[in-house]
């Protein structure tokens, strides 16, 4: 097969959902509405920098309005275009439906290499770019809210919050009109590493269950795997971070846009990400073997593989050489149709995009109902709360003076127990919580009908379901 038969990710994310629907027994026409992208948005505008007016395409698509707001992250990137946001919008909609996010699915993009701006002129360029969307309600608290996603962070959040504050000044839910902002501007703790703390509770999901850890011809637990992370962003970073330092996972190769970094013993993350920071590439960090063409190094022998970066990094031409047995997708749509067929004939397991990197997005939920309560997330309750591990405390030191029973209480214990659960506390456990959950749906339907043979599949299985109930539910 040759490159050019690659269908775009926006078909190739319709094949995959074509394969899920062969499966179910949906009413006619309900498939169709479910799998169109009910409209797109694109808009060119002017910015005047430099002393001349240059001119920016953006979009903003939106999937599936079966539940409002719809949601979505917005990329910055010179290969944005319209199928990319579609398809991305696509994977939005079946995302929030897995993890139970309510809501619809959205993506926004615009052309544009931030690098070659400022900050200021990307302030600017953003700050347009936001009143184009919130003039057509393409970004609202009750109606479209945005997240960071490539190329955004944030810096950007922060800037399109405040330009629909200028623009609603007396909206009282206006904080709630994006996600992904910093703390000091109506964030929530643990937004920024949820996309990557997802990927490792998945990981520790998966590692729970021996049938499946044989499924993909692995053996033992996490501890120990070998670990290759293509893409050192916000999202790999954190990944690989947290599976190496708490996880006892070797990161034995990071792919980066100038190379990748090989070391059996495993990478020190934090050394790497500080080492781009400072050369602006993986070039040259000690200690490891540098491979100019980091491409090749995807298909590096080890246990686990992690693309973090974008979309269509595994296709039909790198499939077959990709020796890991079990894939985790970081990013959206890493493997196309075509790879994901070859990847599934030759055994590999593969962690579906639209679960394993639902982190985000389920953080972005806390964060969202945070803003709409107007309370930070652990504040309610806290006193009551309180008195009841007062209560365990007394009794444990009841027990613990019982000379018979010869035990005493940590010494740290009171301390540690009576300072209770903060907001990042509260964050994690929820995300965990929705990790968990989520897999054992798609695991269910993996596990237990016979003609579903992985897990991508069934992921669209419970989504697909999800929506559909909806749609039934608003009488379509
Ligand atoms: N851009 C992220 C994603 O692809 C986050 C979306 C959000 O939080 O709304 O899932």
């Amino acid at each position: 097969m040759t490159a050019a038969k690659e269908p775009s990710f926006r078909e190739s994310v319709d094949l995959m959902f074509n394969r899920a629907v062969a499966l179910m027994d949906l009413p006619p026409g309900l498939e169709e509405k479910i799998r169109v992208c009910n409209a797109t948005y694109t808009v060119r505008f002017g910015v005047r920098l430099r002393g001349q007016i240059h001119t920016f395409t953006g979009y903003r698509s939106v999937h599936s309005e079966h539940m409002e707001p719809v949601k979505g992250g917005i990329r910055f990137a010179m290969g944005v275009n319209q199928d990319e946001v579609e398809a991305l919008a696509a994977l939005m909609t079946y995302k929030c439906a897995l993890v139970e996010a309510p809501f619809g699915g959205s993506k926004g993009g615009l052309r544009i290499d931030p690098r070659e701006w400022d900050e200021q002129e990307l302030e600017r360029i953003t700050r347009r770019f936001a009143f184009e969307l919130i003039k057509r309600d393409l970004i609202n608290p009750s109606q479209n809210v945005p997240a960071p996603d490539m190329g955004t962070s944030e810096r950007e959040m922060a800037w399109i919050a405040d330009q629909y504050h200028r623009m609603n000044t007396t909206d009282i839910n206006a904080r709630a009109c994006v996600t992904g902002k910093p703390i000091n501007a109506g964030g929530i703790q643990g937004r920024t590493e949820a996309t990557g703390r997802g990927v490792q509770y998945a990981l520790q999901e998966f590692f729970r269950h021996p049938e499946d850890i044989k499924a993909a011809n692995l053996s033992g637990k996490l501890d120990g795997k070998r670990v290759v992370v293509q893409g050192l962003g916000n999202v790999g970073y954190h990944a690989a971070k947290f599976l190496s330092e708490e996880d006892g996972c070797a990161i034995t190769a990071i792919i980066e846009r100038d190379g990748a970094l090989i070391s059996d013993k495993g990478l020190n993350v934090e050394e790497v990400r500080g080492w781009i920071g400072k050369h602006g590439g993986v070039k040259g960090f000690p200690d490891a073997e540098y491979v100019a063409d980091g491409a090749t190094v995807l298909a590096k022998e080890c246990d686990i593989l992690i693309p973090a970066a974008m979309e269509g990094v595994i296709n039909i031409s790198n499939a077959a050489d990709i020796s890991a047995n079990l894939i985790i997708e970081a990013a959206n749509g890493p493997v196309t149709a075509g790879a994901d067929q070859i990847l599934r004939e030759k055994g590999c397991v593969i962690i579906p995009d639209m679960y394993a990197n639902a982190g985000g997005v389920t953080v972005s939920y806390f964060e969202w109902v945070k803003n709409l309560s107007h309370i930070r997330f652990g504040r309610m309750g806290r006193r009551q709360e309180e008195s009841r591990h007062q209560l365990v405390v007394d009794e444990l030191e009841r027990l613990s003076n019982d000379k018979q029973l010869g035990w005493t209480l940590s010494p740290d214990f009171k301390q540690r127990y009576l300072r209770g659960a903060g907001e990042l506390e509260l964050v994690r456990s929820g995300l965990d919580d929705t990790m968990r959950a989520a897999y054992q749906s798609m695991r269910e339907v993996w596990h237990e009908r016979k003609d579903v043979t992985d897990l991508r599949t069934a992921a669209y299985l419970v989504s697909i379901g999800k929506v559909a109930a909806s749609y039934r539910a608003l009488g379509l």
